[in-house]
């Protein structure tokens, strides 16, 4: 059962699974992505960090009518005396937020305004209260204003039946307080991404029950389950196998009926995989790559039936990174976005020497600060692919490109920062 694009895409002249870079690997995978199709109407407050699935048309100018942008008087600009410094006019009225001054103004005349409240008919201008004085009905306007300062032209934010917010966008607070101001409560979304998640390994144990000598915690499961989270996707868990054929095997079958994406964590290294990638082969159509990335060297991706697969490296700090680096835009691309883009590079100066070896691209953990003279980052100590604590410590990535070696302290590099991603 072989998916024709990726076949295509396995044969095509500069595919080395055995060394991947990673912008090929993130490439490649973006080919074979469609997005679901299935929506759902919901309320603007539950659609938070969901999808939006149609454009949304503003059925309304926003704001409705010209108003102030400033507390102060409002009047024709036109009325003002060539060549005063001030020009004195009568107020007539107040219009307020909410109540607006319905009479119409005069030659100088002019109207007490508030923010927000409705230009009276005949006004344009605005003159801030500081700079106008008021001697009873006589006030004082500045002659120094352009024609039309401090007012809010009606349309200006949005104007009926233009594209508020286009489909495909994340919905965000912004994009809350934007319907909202239409009037729109009830929105279009893509339903949720439904990912099915284990982990593979002899040595790995729930939280709840007791180690015995060698086993551990089984992590990933749970890192997993939060950057889905974190993505917008609905994550089942199915707990974690042993490494036997027959258990990943119906592990497998079960993801892949219930998921739009089954991820994984383990057992795709070099000596685990070739069990997998048997049994993947009657399954469906999954590639197994060494990407030449640190941490994170291992990886398999591919279709299982219907579902898409991502099989990451055992290594706790390897399936975050794998994840930030290619998972992520993936269910992105597969929840129907089309506004997502991995966080771009910032130029840090590097606070401490870091090691490195040429011929892979790495992903150090870092901190990243403001200092006196601009950004500055740190790396957290030990860089070893199981020593999650580095995680947790850090706010971003030290991105070092495949050529360089070591490196000094001092020299500017690349930082990606998690926010927003993890
Ligand atoms: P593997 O890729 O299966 O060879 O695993 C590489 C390393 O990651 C080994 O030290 C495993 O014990 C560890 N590891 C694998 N799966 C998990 C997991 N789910 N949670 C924590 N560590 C894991
Ligand atoms: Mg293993």
């Amino acid at each position: 059962m072989m998916n024709s694009t990726l076949r295509e895409l396995s044969c095509a002249d500069d595919y080395d699974p055995n060394s991947m870079p990673v912008d090929k690997a993130r490439e490649f995978i973006g080919k074979v992505l469609s997005p679901i199709t299935d929506t759902e109407r919901i309320h603007i407050r539950a659609a938070l960090g969901r999808v939006v699935a149609e454009d949304i048309v503003s059925p309304i100018d926003v704001p409705g009518h010209d108003n102030s942008a400033m507390d102060g008087w409002a009047y024709r600009h036109a009325d003002l005396a060539p060549g005063a410094v001030t020009t004195v006019m009568r107020r007539v009225g107040t219009s307020y937020a909410g109540k607006p001054y319905l009479g119409v103004v005069a030659r100088c005349e002019c109207v007490r305004i508030f923010t927000g409240a409705v230009m009276p008919e005949g006004c344009d201008t605005v003159a801030m209260q500081e700079r106008v004085t008021v001697d009873g009905d006589k006030v004082h306007i500045p002659n120094d204003l352009k024609a039309g300062q401090n007012r809010r032209f009606r349309g200006e934010d949005l104007k009926t039946g233009a594209v508020a917010i286009r489909k495909g966008t994340l919905f965000t607070p912004a994009h809350l307080g934007l319907a909202a101001s239409l009037g729109i409560g009830e929105i279009k979304v893509y339903r949720k991404l439904r990912v099915a998640l284990f982990s593979t390994g002899d040595e790995l144990k729930s939280i709840g029950s007791n180690l015995g000598v060698g086993e551990i915690y089984d992590s990933n499961r749970y890192t997993i389950y939060g950057m889905l989270t974190r993505a917008g996707c609905e994550p089942i868990d199915l707990g974690n196998f042993i490494d036997s054929p027959e258990e990943i095997r119906g592990a497998f079958q079960r993801a892949a009926a219930c998921a739009d994406v089954v991820v994984t964590s383990g057992g795709v290294s070099v000596g685990e995989a070739d069990f997998i990638k048997q049994m993947l082969n009657e399954l469906g159509e999954v590639l197994f790559w060494k990407i030449a990335m640190k941490p994170g060297r291992p990886m398999a991706y591919g279709k299982i039936q219907n579902a898409h697969f991502f099989g990451l490296p055992g290594n706790p700090v390897a399936v975050m990174v794998t994840f930030y680096q290619f998972v992520r835009s993936a269910l992105a691309t597969l929840q129907g976005r089309t506004d997502y883009a991995l966080p771009p590079y910032v130029k840090a100066k590097l606070a401490n020497n870091v090691k490195k070896l040429p011929g892979r691209t790495e992903f150090q953990r870092g901190v990243l600060t403001m200092g006196a003279n601009g950004y500055e980052v740190r790396t957290t100590g030990d860089q070893g692919s199981g020593i999650l604590s580095s995680m947790t410590q850090a706010n971003c990535f030290v991105v070092l490109g495949t050529d360089v070696g070591g490196v000094e302290a001092g020299t500017v590099v690349d930082v990606q920062m998690f926010e927003g991603v993890m």
